[in-house]
Parts: structure tokens; C-alpha cells; sequence
């Protein structure tokens, strides 16, 4: 990608084991005091927050009006910036007709985003950073890799290490001693600066007030010491009342950091007077910057449009596996993390988005935490889509987008083809053909296709009126086809009449690549496939989540929500939340085995999240007595296919996500693995060496009265 060797950066981010360390425990710290904090939320609330963020969009250019007649009105500064250099131009001609010669800035994104330091700086004034993180990566030299921590990958001796070398200051790796210095280093530079600068969390409309969340309370001092005030905030951060923003308000610092309020919640209104230095009250000069940058054209793009409504509370940032290991200056531009692709896209163009976007794994895990449940990964692989349009698609993306073909004809070919995927010289050539990494190993076929396999099995029960359609994907159809068999078996003994109507893959690789006319027509056709039988009064139910989080979530994006689309998803069924349901309605056949002392370790597939907060796969394993350790990192790091990818495409770190789960199994004790994913079970048996199985065939076993696993 243009101006960016990707895999170079990212080998050389791999090679820094202690930023993983850091980011990894960092994040997964703030996910779950962030997951405790919105524990309370209802969906029902935060479909309202959805709501919110759609009609404050939608009613911008009257906002803009409302604010600008408000700010005027009280004497303030008022200007719309076109672009990033409209609103520096602006900035510059504040300050150099007010003679300002020392700047203070609070932390803020926007103006990350349209490169202010760098210009004021140029001008000859003097900019200092003000919020610890941001004044820290301003000393290195550096961008912030965190939406809300700029400093994150730093460790503490990496900071005192910098202190040391850039201002001759030698203190302990002790952030209590840093805070300090640093608070003592700031303060004389707050008492003699001339301008302060910020960006602002949300713009009220009606009153023209600006609000700032933060929680270091620099953010008060810029705004109250310097004599004027200059503040820059996107046009999307309009919002029209009050009564609105308190509820972005009050999710936001939970959503954030955890918090059930931010430190400080800054409220300006334009021209209000703050005390002066001698004890008295001083009214300072005040501008409000409304930046567009892209935002008001994203706004007439059906898929991008969707960013305009973050909330900028970096939940995302906590999930994401390659994230997590990568950190913000691989994964990022100016902006980084998940949220950080589209905003890329919008702010800074197409060839910058797709020069990090092959590193977003199309996990959803960005989506299903998001607050205002944002779809990221559908405008990731849009992104993907565009600049495949234009410059071409990866020879590899293109190759494993398209690997039901490859799993069809190895499928065909067994037994031999499991032998000749198997020798080194075969692997080799797929590495050299493909661009799958030679160290995969690549699962056994089944020489019989499980339709074929099922011949003579799917017979019509007259007795019974519970009707299911099974979608097995690829990898029970081809590969693991006991998977498929004792699905069939489960639901039979349930007394339900099965069908498997024709199908095709889910079209999930296509879309990770972004090839979507591609996965678009696999999607047409399943969609057609499945609603003659949901027509009919069946539910579509599969043992693989990520069919079914195509079926509910992805295919209603790429084929829009029609009255087929929109039915199929909603009868649509991962097993064991199908068949915890009949559990919670009696009806579920209560005659099977237990194994009482045995250990497991369960995974819970990233997709899978998605479809159920029930966790109902541990409910089955405690009723069938299996002592199951849930382990939660996240993601496994196999991405699908993406973790087969050459070195540091895909497989090194996808390797690198894998590794605290690995050791967690690894340390375990536990007899096997527990997941319904069959590519999930891929990656922890090729990295932990032990047994993974799918709950179904235990389950399975169960009833039949036999041992497991
Ligand atoms: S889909 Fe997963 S990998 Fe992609 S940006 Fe979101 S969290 Fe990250
Ligand atoms: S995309 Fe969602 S989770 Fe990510 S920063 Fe924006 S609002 Fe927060």
C-alpha cells in the first residue's frame, strides 16, 4: 500500500514483546472494567443512544445554523473549516493578530487529525501538549497509538527512560513521581500561555455550549488561564439538546475507562466570564472551530456514514485482537483501532484507510461492543472492496476468498489429497501459490460430503411438526462432517423433522477480503435457499456461528433488509441457543449421560458473541457435568482463513493473539477444549497441541450413552 510496508511494521511491532505485554493486560483490564460499568444498560437504551446519534446527524445543517446564530450572538468566534488546512489557516490568523507567541493544548483527535502542531509550529509558536499521555508523545516525537490513552504502549521505564533523554530529568519508573514532575514541569507554561486549545467531546446546539470530558482536569486549565480560547470540533459532535447529550454524557465515561463519570465534565458556554489570576473575573476570547474534513460528504455515503455517529469512547480499541498485539501506530494512520479505519477513510482517503484495513480480521468483536453498535467490519471490508476495485485485490486474498473450490476439490480427491497436503514439497507450493504459510496444518477431508453422508438419514417424521433447516457451511460439509452427523442425530432424538436445503458457503472469507459482489451472490443464493423452507414454517439452525452471524448480520448488509433477507434472519439459530430454548421450554429430551469430573476449557467463538449473551454452550457443558473453565481473551487470532496467511500477513500474529489463551490451556489441566467453531478449533489444536471438540459431539455421545471425548 502506498507509502507503508505493512508487513515490515508489523514484524518489527511483533519483535516488542514487552508492548504486547503492555497493551494485552492494559486492554483486557480496561474491556472488563468497561463490560462491569455497562452491565447496566439495557438494549433498549442504547437503541435509544442509536437513535440519538442518527437524528443529530440527520438534522446537522439545521444544528449548524441554530449554533452559529448562538455563538454570534454572544460575541464569540465562529468558523466553518471546509478542510484540515481552512481550519489551521484559522488558527494561525487567531494567533498571529493576537500576538500570541506560547500555546497550551488539551488532548484532542481532532486536531491530531488535521496536523495543527505541526503547523502552529512551523509559524514559530510554541505548542505544549498539556494532558500526560499526549504531552509524553509529543516529547517522542510520536503520534498517539489510543484514542483516549495516547500513551499506551509506553512502558512506565520506557517513559522515565524518555524524561531522562529529552529534558536531563532522572526520575524512578514510578508513575506517581512522573505525574508530579510533569504537573510541576506544566504549571508555568498554563500561567504564561497565550491561546488554549481544545477539541470538545459534543457541541450543544440549542445553548452553543461546548462540553469537555476529561480526567486530568487540564482540560480546565486550558480553557480558564490563556486569554483566548480556540476550540476544533468535527461537525458530527453536534448534538441538538440537552436533553440528548446527557445521555451520551452518561454512557460515555462508562464506556470509556469504566468510569460512572468522568473526573471533570467541562460545560462553555460561549462568552462566559472565568476568574482571572488577580481574583477577579475576566471575559476571554473564545472561537469555535466546526471542522467537515470529509465528514459532510461521508454523510451522503450509505455505507461510511455509519462512523459519523462515534462517540470517540475507544471500546473498540479494548477488543480488537490485532489491535491488541499490533498497537495503535501499526494499526492506525493518524487515526487508529477499529474505529480508526473508516474515520481514516473519511478524514485522510481510501489509500490511507487500506494501508492498515488487511489487518482488521473481520472478528466483529468492534461491533458488538460498540455502544451505539456501530458497524465497523462491514465498512472495514467496503474500504477493502474500494481499493480492490481500483488497484486490484491480494493474489491471496483473491485465493482464500475463494477456497470453498480448494475445499471442494481436496474434498473429491481424498484420501489422496489429505496425503499429498500433508508432505512438506505440498505445503511448500501452497506457500509459493497460495500464500498459505507452510507451518499450517491443513485439516483431513472427508472423501463423502456430508449430503452424501446423510443419504438415507433426513426422513420425513409425520408425527412431528418441529421442522428445522440445517446450514452446515463449508467445513461440516467437507471436513468435519461428524460435526454435521451429530447435529442431524441431536436434533432427531429432539423430534424434529431435519432438512438441509441446497447451500452453498457463507461467503465470510469473501467479506473478510472484501470481494463482496462475491460474497454478495453466495448470499443471494443461500438467502433463496433457506426462505423456501422458512416460507414453509421451518427455523434455519447451524452448528457454525459465523453461518449464522452471516445470516442475521451480514447478509441483511449486503443484500439489504427485503421481507426474504429480513425473515431468514430472524429465524435464524446457533444450535445450542436454539437448543437452549427448547431447554427453557421442557422441551428438550433430558436422557443422556453425564460425565461428572471431567475437565474442560471452553472458547467462546468471537461470532458467537455476538449471537447470544447466554453463553449457552457452558449452560450444556455444567448439565452434562463437564467441570468447564471458561477462558476469555477474545479472539483466537484465526481470523477464518486469515490466520493461514504467509508469515507476517496473518499467521505470526495470529499466532501473537493466540498466545495467552494457548498458555492459559496450556496450564489448564484440563482434559480438552471445548468450541463451535471449526476454525477456532483449528488454530488452539495447532498451537496448544491439545484435543478440540465441538459441544454437539458431546452432546451426541451423551445420548448415546458413550464415552467422551
Ligand atoms: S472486526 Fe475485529 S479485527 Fe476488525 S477492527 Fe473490529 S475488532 Fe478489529
Ligand atoms: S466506534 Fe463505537 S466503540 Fe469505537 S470509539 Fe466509536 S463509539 Fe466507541
Amino acid at each position: 500500500m502506498k507509502g507503508r510496508n505493512l508487513i515490515a511494521e508489523v514484524s518489527e511491532a511483533l519483535k516488542n514483546k514487552s508492548q504486547i505485554e503492555n497493551l494485552r493486560t492494559s486492554m483486557l483490564c480496561m474491556r472488563d472494567k468497561r463490560d462491569a460499568a455497562m452491565a447496566g444498560y439495557s438494549e433498549k437504551e442504547l437503541a435509544e443512544l442509536r437513535n440519538i446519534r442518527q437524528a443529530s446527524l440527520s438534522s446537522l445543517n439545521e444544528s449548524i445554523k441554530m449554533l452559529k446564530d448562538k455563538l454570534e450572538e454572544n460575541g464569540c468566534g465562529f468558523y466553518f473549516a471546509k478542510t484540515a488546512k481552512d481550519a489551521c489557516e484559522y488558527v494561525v490568523n487567531v494567533a498571529k493578530t493576537r500576538g500570541v507567541k506560547r500555546i497550551v493544548k488539551a488532548k484532542s483527535m481532532t486536531t491530531e487529525e488535521i496536523e495543527l502542531n505541526k503547523r502552529l509550529v512551523a509559524e514559530g509558536f510554541e505548542v505544549i501538549e498539556t494532558d500526560l499521555g499526549e504531552w509524553l508523545v509529543q516529547l517522542a516525537g510520536q503520534k498517539p497509538s489510543h484514542l483516549t490513552a495516547p500513551a499506551i504502549h509506553l512502558s512506565r521505564y520506557e517513559i522515565s527512560k524518555l524524561i531522562e533523554d529529552r529534558l536531563g530529568v532522572r526520575l524512578p519508573a514510578d508513575p506517581k513521581e512522573v505525574t508530579k514532575f510533569v504537573r510541576a514541569f506544566l504549571r508555568e507554561k498554563f500561567l504564561t500561555a497565550d491561546m488554549g486549545i481544545t477539541g470538545g467531546n459534543f457541541v450543544v446546539a440549542e445553548t452553543g455550549s461546548l462540553v469537555l470530558v476529561t480526567n486530568e482536569g487540564n482540560g480546565r486549565l486550558v480553557t480558564a488561564l490563556p486569554r483566548i480560547h480556540v476550540a476544533i470540533v468535527g461537525v458530527e459532535k453536534l448534538v441538538r439538546t440537552w436533553e440528548d447529550a446527557l445521555k451520551i454524557l452518561n454512557v460515555l465515561p462508562k464506556s470509556a475507562t469504566g468510569q460512572n463519570m468522568a473526573t471533570y465534565v467541562t460545560i462553555l458556554n460561549s462568552g462566559s466570564e472565568t476568574p482571572s489570576l488577580d481574583g477577579g473575573f475576566v471575559e476571554r476570547e473564545f472561537h469555535l472551530v466546526l471542522l467537515d474534513n470529509g465528514r459532510l460528504s461521508a454523510l451522503q455515503d450509505t455505507v461510511m456514514s455509519e462512523a459519523l455517529k462515534c462517540i470517540r469512547c475507544s471500546a473498540c480499541f479494548n477488543v480488537c485482537p490485532t489491535y491488541r498485539v499490533l498497537g495503535g501506530h501499526v494499526f492506525g494512520y493518524i487515526y487508529s483501532g477499529p474505529t480508526g479505519i473508516p474515520w481514516t477513510y473519511i478524514s485522510h482517503g481510501l489509500e490511507n484507510a487500506a494501508s492498515y484495513a488487511p489487518l482488521c480480521i473481520s472478528c466483529g468483536l468492534c461491533r458488538e461492543t460498540c455502544p451505539i453498535g456501530i458497524d465497523m467490519p462491514t465498512m472495514i471490508s467496503e474500504i477493502k472492496r474500494r481499493y480492490g476495485e481500483r488497484n486490484g485485490y491480494r493474489w491471496v486474498d483473491r485465493r482464500l476468498a475463494g477456497y470453498e473450490s480448494l475445499v471442494k476439490l481436496a474434498s473429491n480427491t481424498a484420501p489422496v489429497s489429505n496425503f499429498l497436503l500433508g508432505t512438506s514439497m505440498a505445503k511448500w507450493i501452497l506457500e509459493k501459490l497460495i500464500g498459505i504459510d507452510r507451518r499450517v496444518n491443513l485439516p483431513k477431508f472427508s472423501g463423502k460430503t456430508l449430503r452424501e453422508l446423510l443419504d438415507g438419514v433426513l426422513v420425513p417424521r409425520a408425527e412431528s411438526d418441529r421442522k428445522v433447516a440445517y446450514f452446515a457451511d463449508s467445513m461440516a460439509y467437507y471436513i468435519d462432517v461428524d460435526v454435521g452427523l451429530a447435529t442431524v442425530n441431536v436434533l432427531q432424538k429432539n423430534g424434529f423433522n431435519v432438512v438441509m436445503p441446497p447451500q452453498k458457503g457463507s461467503g465470510m472469507p469473501s467479506f473478510l477480503y472484501g470481494l463482496l459482489d462475491d460474497a454478495k451472490k453466495l448470499a443471494e443464493y443461500n438467502v433463496k435457499q433457506m426462505y423456501e423452507y422458512v416460507s414453509k414454517g421451518y427455523d434455519i439452525v447451524s452448528a457454525e456461528p459465523t453461518a449464522i452471524y452471516c445470516l442475521r448480520f451480514v447478509y441483511p448488509k449486503l443484500l439489504g433488509t427485503t421481507k426474504e433477507v429480513q425473515e431468514v434472519a430472524e429465524r435464524s439459530y446457533e444450535l445450542f441457543g436454539y437448543l437452549l430454548r427448547m431447554l427453557e421450554s421442557g422441551m428438550l429430551d433430558l436422557s443422556f449421560k453425564r460425565y461428572n469430573g471431567v475437565k474442560a476449557v471452553y472458547h467462546l467463538p468471537c461470532h458467537s458473541r455476538h449471537l447470544s449473551k447466554d453463553r449457552p454452550v457452558l449452560k450444556f457443558l455444567e448439565m452434562l457435568g463437564i467441570d468447564a473453565e471458561f477462558i476469555d481473551y477474545g479472539c483466537c487470532g484465526m481470523g477464518g482463513t486469515w490466520g493461514m496467511k504467509k508469515g507476517y500477513e496473518g499467521y505470526e500474529i495470529s499466532k501473537a493473539i493466540a498466545e495467552p489463551l494457548v498458555m492459559a490451556i496450556s496450564k489448564s489441566g484440563a482434559d480438552f477444549v471445548v468450541t463451535e467453531c471449526s476454525l477456532c478449533k483449528m488454530q488452539i489444536e495447532r498451537f496448544t497441541g491439545k484435543k478440540v471438540v465441538h459441544p454437539i459431539l458431546l452432546l451426541d455421545k451423551a445420548y448415546k450413552g458413550l464415552p467422551i471425548p
